[in-house]
């Protein structure tokens, strides 16, 4: 299997080069030159454990790793050492024609794990395949739940460091804590002056400084990432979705064939983007349904054809949703398009310069083929928290709440009563303080929130979040975003 770019056909790269270099050079995005098909072979996934799934799913693209290497990376990655269920990404029942995926039993109880604890480890083997000799250095710039998921995937992996970066002002307590309580002997943490945008900004200044990029090399290093924009972190995400899936056919809601409708809470398009990936290999599937919160570019775009975001951009209660720009949006285009690379960087060079494009009427109706979407409201999110844990006894984090009430708008606005698998992106209990508030409990702030939460809703606080407790902070540096250059040659000559 190779890989070309979503800008220009004629390159194609292995998936170990496509890894290592996570960006093409014309500024595209990689993707597969195919989509395999899984549907003979789903029967035969059914008994199997997550690790095996997931092994089948990946070995089909990363056809340069052997199927033993693949088959020791999910077994490493996805155990009961790391994730606190056996079954690593269970479905938890709500009635019979919903579920929700829960995909936050790992290290750091955010989905960001299913792909950062496989990353590093086809991000290491891809560097061995193409003999690259110097270190990597993984720079993250993060709005919460991306960085420790990071920094808990990269810890002491032989041959990486890790740097992340994160906004002073912009994460909850509890995210904080678990980055600046990271151990690890490769890590580093430093809080940046600002928001998400200029931690970010200051991460993209870093990339494309050359003469940076020059000395580091001369010192034995070289820079990559760990954004979602990567095939080593969107590869690992195909897989749960055939293992719902499975799920459902195991538990008898469904017969094979029958289709189900996933339900995606959605920032930068990887989660949602892997479901339909999972579609074009056969995986029956009626609609994917885009849940937006009020940063709903995506939503708009999917019911208009107008990507535009020019837009005011608002700090949510759901802020791993709080985006403009949609990095993975542009593999729909190129999919949806007949990949047509052409087209793909009219609307990207459009989006730079003008920060808005409109796709064709054709492209716009094979969107709307398979994608639903909706927004979800600040305050209606904070009622769905409350209406799920009264009705259903079932405490959801502020994402989840996000799509699961779009699912509830788009039953009842198309009628549609397909099995719908809501997907569940994070622990209730890393946003303690605007779940406490859904649930109208007066609170303080700090550690103390989980067991107040725990108390109120019946459900136990994840052992990685408790043990946070008493642990030291080992990283209390912040700096201006014009110091964040220093601190990167400081960790790594240091
Ligand atoms: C990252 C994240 C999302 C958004 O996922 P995308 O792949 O960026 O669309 C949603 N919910 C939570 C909790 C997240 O951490």
């Amino acid at each position: 299997m190779l890989y070309q770019s979503t800008r220009e056909s004629k390159k194609k790269l292995t998936a170990a080069k496509a890894i290592v270099q996570g960006l093409s050079d014309d500024g595209g995005l990689f993707v597969p030159e195919t989509f395999p098909q899984i549907f003979s072979q789903i029967n035969d996934l059914v008994p199997k454990p997550y690790k095996e799934r997931a092994a089948y799913v990946m070995s089909l693209y990363l056809d340069d790793f052997s199927f033993e290497e693949i088959n020791q990376y999910t077994a490493e990655a996805y155990n009961e050492t790391g994730f606190d269920d056996a079954t690593i990404a269970p479905l938890h029942k709500l009635d019979d024609n919903t579920h929700f995926l829960e995909l936050w039993h790992g290290p750091t109880c955010a989905f960001k794990d299913m792909a950062l604890q496989m990353l590093p480890r086809l991000l290491t083997a891809s560097l061995r395949k193409t003999e690259e000799k110097r270190e990597v250095c993984v720079l993250v710039a993060t709005s919460g739940d991306t960085g420790k998921a990071a920094l808990e995937g990269f810890c002491d992996v032989p041959g990486t460091r890790i740097m992340v970066f994160y906004p002073s002002e912009g994460v909850s307590q509890i995210q904080q804590l678990q980055m600046t309580t990271q151990s690890g002997k490769n890590v580093n943490v430093v809080a940046v002056e600002g928001n998400f945008d200029d931690a970010q900004s200051g991460v993209k200044a870093i990339f494309s400084d050359e003469a940076l990029r020059c000395a580091l090399s001369d010192a034995g290093f070289f820079l990559s990432s760990a954004n979602s924009i990567n095939w080593g972190r969107l590869v690992p995400q195909i897989a749960y979705y055939i293992s719902a899936y499975c799920d459902l056919l195991g538990s008898g809601h469904i017969k094979l064939g029958d289709k189900i409708n996933f339900c995606v809470p959605t920032g930068n398009f990887g989660n949602i983007l892997a479901a339909y990936y999972a579609e074009k290999m056969g995986l029956p599937i009626g609609k994917l349904i885009c849940a937006s919160n009020c940063n709903d570019v995506l939503t708009q775009f999917i019911d208009s054809g107008v990507y535009d975001r020019n837009r005011q951009f608002f700090t949510t209660i759901s802020p791993s949703m709080d985006i403009l720009v949609s990095s993975n949006l542009e593999r729909l285009l190129f999919e949806a398009s007949g990949k047509d690379a052409k087209i793909v960087s009219d609307y990207m060079s459009k989006l730079g310069s003008n920060g808005k494009y409109e796709v064709t009427e054709s492209l716009k109706s094979e969107i709307a083929r398979i994608f639903a979407s909706g927004m979800c409201s600040e305050k209606d999110t904070m009622d769905t928290i409350a209406k799920a844990l009264n009705n259903y006894n079932y405490l959801m984090d502020t994402h989840t709440a996000v799509a699961y009430k779009v699912l509830e708008d788009y039953r009842e606005s198309t009628g549609d009563t397909t099995p719908t698998v809501v997907v569940s992106t994070a622990s209730p209990f890393k946003f303690c303080d605007s779940v406490l508030d859904a649930l109208k409990q007066p609170h303080g702030d700090g550690i103390e929130l989980l067991q107040q939460l725990a108390e109120v809703s019946g459900a136990s606080v994840p052992a990685p979040l408790s043990e946070l407790k008493g642990r030291a902070s080992r990283f209390s540096d912040c700096v201006a975003v014009d110091k964040m250059k220093g601190e990167v040659v400081r960790f790594l000559k240091g």
